[in-house]
């Protein structure tokens, strides 16, 4: 490890540098933490959608003990793909006016509703400024649509799940070249004790489509990243413990051996129609202490 690494490391963990062990510091309130995970909100003027993500941002606010930060994970507003510059601009605006009454701080991820202009019906040129991801980069992302940050001993990761598909004309789950060649870089300076958490927008793992389709039938390219095994492999000798998902809005659990794979459902339920199946309006609560997790989805109480 490179002298520079393991001071950005041990200074982000805050822990080798005093020669401790995360595990030993559960119960210490250093190391206790919480954070939400909103996903899915599909924030437009329509159908009671901004009432309904301030009702959801006054949950958040209300939360005892309350969030230290929150992360949204894409498809924030509905829709900038297939719309003109005018109204994808008043969905960001308004997006970023609602969120903006969190009492702490947000990191935004991106998911596919919110790229513009990639749908035939959009008359967004390929050269205008904030075409494709630029728009989400340029005012959610600090100029990118990937990050990484520390908190209290934790790593987090924040991926940009989504592909243009040539061959289907359409997105895809994939995480690009060009993010994996960074994602290797930002883990080597990432101590192999300290817990890490990563939020996609489209799953890396889930079982949703066995439960709808039967137990041989896989997360097709558009709900699935299709290049999962090679991301994942990226964690090896690493600590993932905690993977964020969405754009299935269901809330699903899976545990194998020290991994977490949670869905937290989504704010807007149903696309603003009521609950998703099961799953009702809602978001996810994390409780962390020390290098342990608690996952609780939480029922904001919206009602259509
Ligand atoms: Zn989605």
């Amino acid at each position: 490890m490179q002298r520079r690494d393991f001071f950005r490391s041990a200074a982000g963990a805050g822990l080798l540098a005093a020669g401790l062990n995360i595990d030993r510091l559960q119960g210490a309130a250093e190391h206790k933490f919480r954070f939400a995970h909103l996903t899915d909100l599909h924030l437009k003027p329509e159908d009671g959608a901004e009432q309904g993500v301030l009702k959801a941002v006054a949950a958040v606010n209300a939360l005892d003990p309350a969030p230290d930060f929150v992360i949204t994970g894409g498809d924030l507003v509905f829709d900038v793909l297939e719309v003109d510059f005018e109204r994808a601009d008043m969905l960001f605006k308004l997006y970023r006016k609602c969120i903006g009454q969190l009492d702490c701080p947000v990191y935004h991820g991106i998911g596919n509703h919110d790229i513009l202009g990639w749908y035939p019906e959009s008359d967004v040129a390929e050269s205008h400024p904030e075409y494709g991801k630029k728009m989400f980069a340029n005012r959610l992302g600090d100029g990118s649509t990937w990050r990484s940050f520390d908190h209290k001993g934790w790593h987090f990761v924040l991926l940009d799940s989504i592909e243009y598909d040539e061959d289907s004309e359409d997105y895809l789950g994939m995480i690009c070249e060009e993010q994996m060649a960074w994602l290797e870089d930002d883990l080597a300076g990432v101590d192999s004790n300290t817990p890490i958490a990563v939020m996609t927008h489209i799953a890396f793992v889930s079982i949703v489509e066995q439960l709808r389709s039967g137990a041989n039938v896989a997360l097709n390219k558009k709900i699935g990243v299709t290049n999962s095994l090679e991301v994942l492999e990226l964690f090896e000798g690493k600590r993932l413990q905690l993977v964020l998902q969405g754009h299935l809005h269901r809330d699903e659990q899976l545990r194998l051996e020290g991994r977490k794979f949670v869905m937290s459902g989504a704010i807007s339920g149903e696309w603003w129609k009521g609950p998703h199946l099961d799953t009702q309006e809602g978001f996810g609560v994390f409780d962390v202490d020390g290098a342990d997790v608690h996952y609780r989805y939480h029922d904001y109480g919206w009602e259509v």
